[in-house]
C-alpha cells in the first residue's frame, strides 16, 4: 500500500530497528515505546486489520504468531510478555496494517485488561 506507514517501512523508506525478519513477517521496536521491551510485529502482506483476516491471508498471521516465540526468546523475554492488537479506531488503532505489539517490563506487570 503506498501510503501506510508499515508498508513503508517494509520498502525502507522510513527507517526502523529491526528485530526479526523473515519471508512472511517483520518485528521492530515502537517508536514511542509503552514499556521497556515494546517490539511491533507485522506480516508482510498489507492487511489493515484484524478485522480483516481471512481464510487468503490467515496463513501470513499464523507465521506472526510463530515468530513472536522466537522474537520473545532473542529478545530475553520468554514466557513474560503480552501480546496487544487494537482493532479498529474506536480501540485505539492508529496505524492501519495489522500489527501486535509485544510488550514486557515492570510497566506491564501485575496489571489486568481483563
Ligand atoms: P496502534 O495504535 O495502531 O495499535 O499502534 C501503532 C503503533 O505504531 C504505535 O505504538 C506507534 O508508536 C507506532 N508507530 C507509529 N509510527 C511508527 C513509525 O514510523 N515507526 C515505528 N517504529 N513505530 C511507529
Ligand atoms: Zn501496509
Amino acid at each position: 500500500m503506498d501510503d501506510c506507514i508499515f508498508c513503508k517501512i517494509l520498502r525502507g523508506e522510513i527507517p526502523s530497528k529491526k528485530v526479526y525478519e523473515d519471508e512472511t513477517v517483520y518485528a521492530f521496536y515502537d517508536i514511542n515505546p509503552a514499556a521497556p521491551v515494546h517490539v511491533l510485529v507485522i506480516p508482510k502482506e498489507h492487511i489493515s486489520s484484524a478485522d480483516q483476516i481471512t481464510a487468503e491471508n490467515s496463513s501470513a498471521v499464523a507465521a506472526v504468531f510463530e515468530a513472536i516465540p522466537k522474537i520473545a526468546k532473542q529478545l530475553g523475554i520468554q514466557n513474560n510478555y503480552r501480546i496487544i492488537n487494537n482493532c479498529g479506531e474506536k480501540v485505539g488503532q492508529s496505524v492501519f496494517h495489522l500489527h501486535f505489539h509485544i510488550l514486557s517490563g515492570s510497566e506491564v506487570m501485575g496489571e489486568r485488561l481483563i
